[in-house]
């Protein structure tokens, strides 16, 4: 007998910010069909209200607004929850997506997307709330683990040889998992501020990395790019 379990995160709340009313339906309707409680609200001064009665789980948010930029909500929901962020973007809107992902946003879809896709992300992002936080001591994908404690990464047993960027490249992917990074923010990471527009950095060392720790570093299984934006740690699920 095949026992059916409810959905990952399922029963979570989420608020979903847009003015587009056809679009919110479709967003609402697909999250409920999964059991999620869904809460609605088609401006920014709306879906801060409504965020700070629901304290949601998850937050999907438009960027243009009627009453003000989806960069704004998410500064201010960012001053006090770290709920995920999942944006939703003209595909010419390069520039606000990658300004959303720096205001603290986790992730973005693209418009237009299915109903599936909306899903395995909300999935994803709501999967990562529920386990530990980017504290762990060991992380592990594949056959690949990291010990934070030994500064040790192991490939199916082996050692792997990390230069010190590289190891702390993947390790800010790998404890994020299905968030996107943009260049801005691993630069900063790695270098510092002064280095915020060295994206070329950031490329050699990625590809050097992928090469240590990807099967086909041509076609990377975890360390996916986001083009022109970053780069996502893809998890098992994805
Ligand atoms: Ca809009």
């Amino acid at each position: 007998m095949t026992q059916v379990h409810p959905p990952s995160g399922s029963g979570s709340r989420i608020v979903v910010v847009e003015d587009d009313a056809d679009i919110r339906r479709f967003v609402r309707v697909a999250l409920e069909s999964e059991g999620h409680d869904v809460t609605e609200a088609a401006s920014v001064q709306r879906g801060l209200v409504e965020a700070g009665t629901r304290r949601p789980d998850l937050v999907v948010v438009d960027l243009g607004l009627p009453d003000g930029d989806g960069v704004d909500f998410i500064r201010e929901f960012r001053a006090w929850s770290s709920a995920p962020v999942l944006v939703l973007s003209a595909r010419a809107g390069e520039r606000d997506k990658v300004r959303a992902l720096d205001a603290g946003a986790d992730d973005y879809l693209v418009k237009p997307f299915g109903s599936a896709e909306l899903l395995a992300r909300a999935r994803a992002h709501l999967r990562r709330r529920q386990m530990a936080g980017p504290d762990e001591a060991v992380l592990s994908f594949g056959d690949v683990t990291i010990d934070r404690a030994h500064r040790r990464v192991t490939r199916a047993g082996d050692l792997v040889h990390l230069t010190p960027i590289e190891y702390r490249l993947l390790t800010l992917l790998a404890a994020r998992p299905d968030r996107v990074l943009t260049h801005r923010v691993l630069l900063q990471e790695l270098w510092g501020p002064s280095h915020a527009d060295d994206t070329h950095y950031v490329r050699v060392h990625m590809a050097n990395l992928r090469k240590k720790i990807e099967d086909d570093p041509s076609r990377p299984r975890w360390l996916l790019t986001e083009t022109g934006v970053g780069y996502r740690f893809a998890s098992d699920s994805t």
